[in-house]
């Protein structure tokens, strides 16, 4: 018998959050971001999920060779470009796009000799700090890029930092948009600018962004890139993780649960445990209070997060017995607010989905 932890993923789901995506910002092409196995949902399926999507957008090299074995025949951009000269040729080869942020990267270009053509998206950096071209060096880049023979299109790229935060006082969007304009002028290209955060923004910002392509991620798997719940616009949660009681506790008044001894019961409780722990991808740092799901519903852990357990509060579900289904996000429960209950975000805890979980689909409709 395996654990009776599983993760559910929903196909349709992901389907439904790329329409609401689109339809923030009507014309505009889009990337689906499936970086980090589709933020853990799996490749393959994401395949499937995004098929209407215009290309699939990822970071990893080998993870777009692995795209075009599934038969992904649609654009697929490399968002931090190539690594290393092998991955230039791979433009070529496997017809990929590829992010140029840097010089070396440049360099890398000129020096492949690809035989095929490729396009690129040119990356400027407009405040993040973290890649791109700065805006004195950007049409200097750009110019290098024309000239090297197998370059076709030329996409013009930046990435927000602040786009979940309006009127940010550091760096607010409506200041990287106009740095991107200024730098951009004059130079021929679609733009690509729109992380799911400023796709969400984008009734906000509208008239002074261009948007010719979107590259949605999180909110493509019903999770929100900020502070506003992922229901709130319409997204749906695409995966479910779920698991078992494996054993109750009737725990008596003063006694402490779990490593740590860091949960006093103050007056006598039945306690649950579940089958999922940190090795699971369930974060160590959620302590107790955090939201959890017992038979549908909404109670709380206790104690310490272990490896392969935890514990929760049965106060709430008194019907509650071994075998009872438990929620650790998903359907009926954000996986923002378990992330946040764990001072983190849904796209860590996404990400971190151990390879021990079982992965379903759920059925369609
Ligand atoms: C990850 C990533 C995105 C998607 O970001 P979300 O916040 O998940 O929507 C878009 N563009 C680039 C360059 C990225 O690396």
């Amino acid at each position: 018998m395996p654990r009776p932890i599983r993760a559910t993923i929903h196909l349709d789901a992901m389907q439904h959050n790329l329409e609401r995506a689109r339809a923030c910002v009507p014309g505009a092409k889009a990337w689906a971001v499936v970086k980090a196995n589709a933020y853990g949902h799996g490749l393959e399926r994401a395949t499937r999920a995004f098929a209407s999507a215009d290309g699939l957008a990822l970071i990893e090299p080998d993870y777009a060779v692995h795209l075009r074995a599934l038969g992904w025949t649609k654009p697929i951009l490399l968002l931090e470009g190539v690594f290393d000269p092998a991955d230039a040729r791979l433009l070529a080869s496997h017809g990929l796009n590829s992010a140029v942020h840097c010089d070396e990267q440049l360099r890398l270009l000129e020096l492949a000799q690809l035989d095929r053509p490729v396009d690129v998206h040119l990356k400027l950096n407009t405040g993040m700090n973290r890649l791109g071209f700065s805006p004195a060096r950007f049409a200097a880049a750009y110019a290098r890029l024309r000239a090297i023979p197998a370059v076709r299109k030329i996409t013009l790229m930046t990435h927000f930092a602040n786009a979940d935060v309006p009127a940010h006082p550091r760096l607010a969007i409506g200041e990287q948009i106009r740095r991107f304009r200024a730098a951009a002028e004059g130079l021929d290209g679609d733009w690509s600018l729109s992380n799911s955060a400023a796709v969400l923004q984008q009734a906000a910002v509208g008239a002074s962004l261009r948007s010719d392509w979107i590259r949605p991620g999180i909110m493509l798997y019903g999770g929100s890139p900020g502070h506003e719940s992922a229901a709130s616009h319409g997204l749906l949660p695409a995966m479910s993780l779920e698991s078992e009681l494996i054993a109750v506790q009737q725990v008596e008044a003063g006694e402490y649960i779990g490593y740590g001894s860091r949960f006093q019961v103050e007056r006598p409780m039945r306690v649950g445990v579940v089958a999922c722990g940190y090795a699971d991808g369930y974060p160590r740092h959620a302590g107790t209070d955090t939201p959890i799901l017992v038979d549908g519903v909404r109670t709380r852990t206790v104690g310490r997060v272990s490896m392969d357990m935890l514990a929760v509060d049965l106060g709430p579900v008194p019907q509650a017995q071994v075998g009872s289904r438990v929620t650790l996000w998903g359907k009926g429960l954000p996986i923002d607010e378990v992330a946040h209950a764990a001072g983190t975000i849904g796209y860590e805890l996404m990400c971190a989905l151990a390879a021990r979980v079982r992965v379903e689909e759920a059925p369609h409709g």
